[in-house]
C-alpha cells in the first residue's frame, strides 16, 4: 500500500516515469558490456551515455566514475580502498562510513551540525603519518551542509586525501567536484530519483585506490563484475532530470520553510535541529518534546503520512541519533525528533496533510498553540 502522502525522500526518493521507462527499455536489451559483438558493444554504449549522464551532474570527468551498487558500496570502496595510515570521519556521517572505518577519530560537529574546522586542523597535526578525511556534503537526518571545500583544503594542506559521501546532496544543490576540491565522492542513484542499488565513487585521477572487490577488469579495473545495465542507465537519467530541475529546489525550500514555519507558529515548542546553518532545500529535522519520534511516524502514517524517525537505522528500529548527539542535543530531546523530506512530486497537499496530523499529536502533549485547538 502506498501512503497517500510521501515526506521521505532523504529514505528514498519515487522512481521519476522517464527513469522507470528508460530502465524498462533497457531490461530488453541482451548483451553482456564487454562482450565484442554487437549487442555488447550497444549494452556497453548505453553504460557510456549513463556515465557522461552522471558525471555532469557533480562536475566530474566520465573516466573519473565508477559505478557501484549504491552509495554504501561507494562509501565502503573509498574508505577500505585508500592506504593512508591514519583516517579521520565526521562524527555525523552515515553509518557506511562509520563502520567502513571502525578505528577512524571522529572529527566532531558545532550545535548547528557543522564539522568542527578548528578541531579537524588539529587532529591533522597530530595524525600519525598521511591521512584520508571523510566529510559529507549534506547531513542525511538534518540537512545541514558541510564546509566540505574549506575541509579539503585544510586536509590537503597536511597532505591528506579527502572522501566526500555526496549522497543526500546530489540532485538537490549545486555539486561540483573539481570546486570541492575532494579526492573521492560517493553518489547514489535511488536519492535523486533513480533506482536503488546503483551507485557511484568519483575518483581523481592522482589517487591510488585498492581495488576491494576483484574479478573481471569492469570499470577499468576498480570494480570487478558485470555492471547493472538497465540500472545504471536508469541512475543517468534521474541525473540528467535532477540536474535540469535544479532550479525547482527554490520551490521546494519554500515548502519546506512553509512546513517549519506553521509547525513552530502551531507548536511553540517544537524544535528545527540544524535550523541555524545553511541546509539542503527539502529536509527537516523536527523535534515534539515529550513525544517519542517511533510514535509519531506510526501516528502519521496511519494517517496516511510516511515520514522517518530521526535516527531511524535500516532494520527499521529506532536508536538513538549519533547525529543530534554530537550536536549536543540531550538523549529525551532527540528522541523525538522526525526526518520530514520532500522531493520532486512534492505539493502544498502534502505540507498540509502531515501539519493536521501532526498538530493532533502535538494536542495529545498539550503542546498546540490556542490558536489552533479545536473550539469545544
Ligand atoms: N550516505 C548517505 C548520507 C545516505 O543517506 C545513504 C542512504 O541513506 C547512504 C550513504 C547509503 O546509500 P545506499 O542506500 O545507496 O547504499
Amino acid at each position: 500500500m502506498q501512503s497517500a502522502t510521501y515526506l521521505d525522500y532523504n529514505a528514498t526518493s519515487p522512481l521519476r516515469p522517464a527513469v522507470a521507462a528508460a530502465i524498462s527499455d533497457a531490461m530488453s536489451l541482451v548483451g553482456n558490456p564487454s562482450s565484442v559483438h554487437r549487442f555488447g558493444r550497444a549494452a556497453r554504449a548505453r553504460i557510456e551515455v549513463a556515465r557522461d549522464q552522471v558525471a555532469a551532474l557533480v562536475g566530474a570527468h566520465p573516466s573519473q566514475l565508477v559505478f557501484t551498487s549504491g552509495g554504501t558500496e561507494a562509501n565502503n570502496l573509498a574508505l577500505a580502498g585508500c592506504p593512508p595510515a591514519s583516517q579521520l570521519v565526521s562524527a555525523i556521517e552515515h553509518d557506511s562510513v562509520l563502520r567502513a572505518a571502525p578505528r577512524a577519530v571522529r572529527v566532531p560537529v558545532t550545535p548547528d551540525g557543522l564539522v568542527d574546522l578548528q578541531a579537524l586542523a588539529e587532529l591533522l597535526r597530530s595524525a600519525p603519518g598521511p591521512a584520508l578525511v571523510s566529510v559529507m556534503l549534506a547531513n542525511n537526518e538534518t540537512g545541514v551542509v558541510q564546509p566540505v571545500a574549506e575541509a579539503a583544503a585544510l586536509a590537503h594542506r597536511a597532505g591528506a586525501l579527502v572522501h566526500c559521501d555526496a549522497v543526500q546532496a546530489a540532485g538537490k544543490m549545486i555539486v561540483d567536484f573539481a570546486e570541492l576540491g575532494v579526492d573521492m565522492m560517493t553518489l547514489s542513484a535511488h536519492k535523486l530519483g533513480g533506482p536503488q542499488g546503483c551507485g557511484a565513487l568519483i575518483v581523481a585521477d592522482q589517487v591510488p585506490l585498492q581495488v576491494q572487490q576483484r574479478g573481471g577488469g569492469q570499470e577499468r579495473g576498480r570494480r570487478a563484475g558485470t555492471e547493472n545495465v538497465a540500472a545504471i542507465v536508469g541512475f543517468g537519467v534521474a541525473a540528467e532530470l535532477a540536474g535540469r530541475e535544479l532550479s525547482r529546489m527554490a520551490e521546494i525550500a519554500r515548502l519546506r520553510d512553509r512546513l517549519e514555519r506553521d509547525a513552530k507558529r502551531s507548536v511553540p515548542a517544537a524544535v528545527v535541529f540544524g535550523a541555524g546553518s545553511a541546509r539542503l532545500p527539502n529536509t527537516s529535522c523536527l523535534g515534539l518534546p515529550g513525544m517519542p519520534a517511533e510514535t509519531q511516524v506510526m501516528a502519521l502514517d496511519l494517517d496516511g503520512v510516511a515520514v522517518s524517525a530521526g535516527s531511524a537505522c535500516s532494520s527499521g528500529k529506532v536508536r538513538p541519533s549519533h547525529v543530534l548527539a554530537a550536536m549536543g542535543v540531550g538523549a529525551e530531546l532527540a528522541a523525538s525528533a522526525i526526518r520530514v523530506s520532500l522531493g520532486w512530486r512534492t505539493t502544498v497537499a502534502d505540507v498540509e496533510a502531515f501539519l493536521s496530523s501532526w498538530r493532533k499529536l502535538a494536542a495529545r502533549r498539550g503542546l498546540l498553540s490556542a490558536e489552533f485547538e479545536p473550539a469545544a
